[in-house]
C-alpha cells in the first residue's frame, strides 16, 4: 500500500537556511525561499518533489538532521509541482 508523503521532507523548525541541500542535490529538486515565520528568514523548500530520484545525498549533508527521505523502493503518494497526484515506487 503505498505512503502518502513527499519523497523528502524538511522539517521546518530544524531548518538553518544554510543552502546546502540546495546545492548538492543533483536534480534541483529544492530550493531556497523566504520565510517570515522562520528564524533565519528563509528555509529549504520542496519545489519540484516529481524530480526526486532519493539519493539521499540532502539528507547526507543537512547539518541539522531537518531532511527525511523516503527509501528507496516505498511506493509513495504525493502532489507534484503541479498540483497532480502521482504514485511512485522509486
Ligand atoms: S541543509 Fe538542512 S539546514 Fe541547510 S537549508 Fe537544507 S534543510 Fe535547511
Ligand atoms: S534525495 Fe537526492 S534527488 Fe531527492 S531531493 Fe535529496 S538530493 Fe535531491
Amino acid at each position: 500500500m503505498a505512503v502518502e508523503r513527499l519523497p523528502v521532507e524538511i522539517n521546518e523548525s530544524l531548518c538553518k537556511a544554510c543552502g546546502l541541500c540546495v546545492h548538492v542535490c543533483p536534480k534541483n529538486v529544492l530550493e531556497m525561499v523566504e520565510s517570515l515565520g522562520v528564524w533565519m528568514g528563509a528555509m529549504a523548500k520542496v519545489a519540484r518533489p516529481e524530480n526526486c530520484i532519493r539519493c539521499k545525498l540532502c539528507e547526507q549533508i543537512c547539518p541539522d538532521f531537518a531532511i527525511t527521505v523516503a527509501d528507496m523502493g516505498t511506493e509513495i503518494i504525493f502532489k507534484d509541482s503541479q498540483g497532480q497526484t502521482i504514485t511512485k515506487s522509486k
